[in-house]
C-alpha cells in the first residue's frame, strides 16, 4: 500500500561539507534523503561523528547546506534564505540541544530565556501577557512560576533541559529537532524528559526529529528510525521493522550490542563486534563507507557506492547485499 501520510519535512540529496584546510573537505553529511511525516517521531541514530547532528543543524539552518533540497510543509527551505524567511522558519521549527548547561544564556533570567521567541515574533502585546505565557510554559514542562525569576545555574540538569523545552515551545512550533536531548542527563532523569516530550507530542500534535546514539531508547519513542554511518544513510524503516528485520550489517551490529532483559537469551545471543574505528569523513573509504568494518564486504563494495533504495514498502537500505531487483 502506498504511503498516504502527509510529509512535513522532505530532505533530498542533502550534503553538508566543511572545508577544514585548503586541500581537505570534511564530508559530514553526504547525500542523504528521507521524509518526516506529520505527527511522527523520526529517530536518527548512529555513532558520534556520523553526521546526525549536522543533519539536524543543517535542516534548521544553523548551517548552510552545501547541496540538496529541504522542503518544509511543501516549501523549499534549502537554498539561500532571506532574514524574513529565516525568522518565519524559526516560528515553525525549533531545536532542543544536547547540553542544557551550554545552551542557556547564564546571564539571562529564565523568564527572558523562555520569552525570547515570543519577543522576536511579537507574539505578545503586554508584559502581563508575556508573563502569563511564561508561567503557562513553565507549568507545561513540570516547573513552576517561582522559577521564572531565577538564573540557569540555580537548576539541575533535568530542570535546565525542561527550560530548553519550554523555550522551544514558546512560539508554538510544528516541528522540533531534539539533538540528543537526554544524553547529558542522569539515567534516572532521562525517562522523565522522554515522557515529557511524548506527552507534549500527544497534546500539541508535534512532529519530532529525535537525534540519538542509543538505539534502544530510540526504538521506544520513534515511529520510524533512520540509521546513519559516516555521513550516509544506511537504513530506514519503521521501528518494529528495523528492530525485527534489520538488513544493513551496520544496523545489525548496533542492534546486537543492545542487552536483552532475559538473562537466558542474553547469555546465548550472538553479538556482532565491529572491528576498528569509524574512518575519517575527510577521507572516507571508496564505494560503501562501511566496507572497512563490514563482516560481509565484497569486491563490489570497494568500487561502487550502494544505491539508497526501498526494498519493501517503507524499508530503505543502501547495501549491495540487497541490490536484487534494483535497476543498476
Ligand atoms: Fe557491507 Fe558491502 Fe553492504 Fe557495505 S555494501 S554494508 S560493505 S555488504
Amino acid at each position: 500500500m502506498a504511503e498516504t501520510r502527509e510529509k512535513l519535512l522532505q530532505v533530498k540529496n542533502l550534503k553538508k561539507y566543511f572545508k577544514v584546510s585548503r586541500k581537505e573537505t570534511l564530508k559530514a553529511v553526504d547525500n542523504i534523503t528521507f521524509d518526516v511525516y506529520k505527527g511522527e517521531t523520526f529517530g536518527l541514530v548512529g555513532e558520534s561523528g556520523c553526521g546526525k547532528s549536522t543533519t539536524g543543524r543543517t535542516i534548521i539552518r544553523l548551517y548552510e547546506p552545501t547541496e540538496g533540497k529541504v522542503l518544509f510543509d511543501g516549501e523549499e527551505i534549502g537554498g539561500k534564505l532571506s532574514a524574513k524567511a529565516r525568522k518565519n522558519l524559526s516560528r515553525h521549527m525549533q531545536m532542543i540541544f544536547q547540553d542544557p548547561y551550554a545552551s542557556l544564556n547564564p546571564r539571562m533570567m529564565v523568564k527572558d530565556i523562555i520569552a525570547e521567541g515570543l519577543d522576536i515574533h511579537h507574539l505578545v502585546t503586554s508584559n502581563e501577557e508575556r508573563m502569563d505565557h511564561v508561567y503557562h510554559l513553565l507549568e507545561t514542562v513540570g516547573l513552576n512560576r517561582e522559577h521564572a525569576n531565577r538564573y540557569p545555574h540555580e537548576f539541575s540538569g533535568g530542570q535546565r533541559q525542561r527550560i530548553g523545552i519550554a523555550r522551544a515551545l514558546a512560539v508554538d512550533p510544528d516541528f522540533i529537532i531534539a539533538d540528543e536531548p537526554i544524553s547529558a542527563l542522569d539515567v534516572s532523569i532521562q525517562a522523565q524528559v522522554v515522557n515529557l516530550l511524548q506527552e507534549l507530542q500527544e497534546k500539541r500534535g508535534l512532529t519530532f526529529l529525535f537525534i540519538a546514539h542509543d538505539l534502544s531508547m530510540v526504538k521506544h519513542i520513534s515511529n520510524r528510525v533512520g540509521v546513519m554511518y559516516l555521513g550516509n544513510m544506511a537504513e530506514l524503516a519503521s521501528s518494529d521493522e528495523l528492530y525485527d528485520h534489520p538488513l544493513h550489517p551496520y544496523t545489525q551490529a548496533l542492534l546486537s550490542a543492545i542487552p536483552v532483559a532475559d538473562p537466558k537469551i542474553e547469555r546465548t545471543r550472538e553479538r556482532i563486534i565491529l572491528q576498528g574505528d569509524v574512518p575519517s569523513p575527510i577521507d572516507p573509504p571508496s564505494g560503501c563507507r562501511f566496507r572497512t568494518r563490514c563482516p560481509f564486504a565484497m569486491d563490489i563494495c570497494a568500487q561502487v557506492r550502494p544505491k539508497w533504495h526501498e526494498v519493501k514498502e517503507g524499508h530503505w537500505v543502501a547495501c549491495h547485499l540487497h541490490d536484487e531487483g534494483l535497476n543498476k
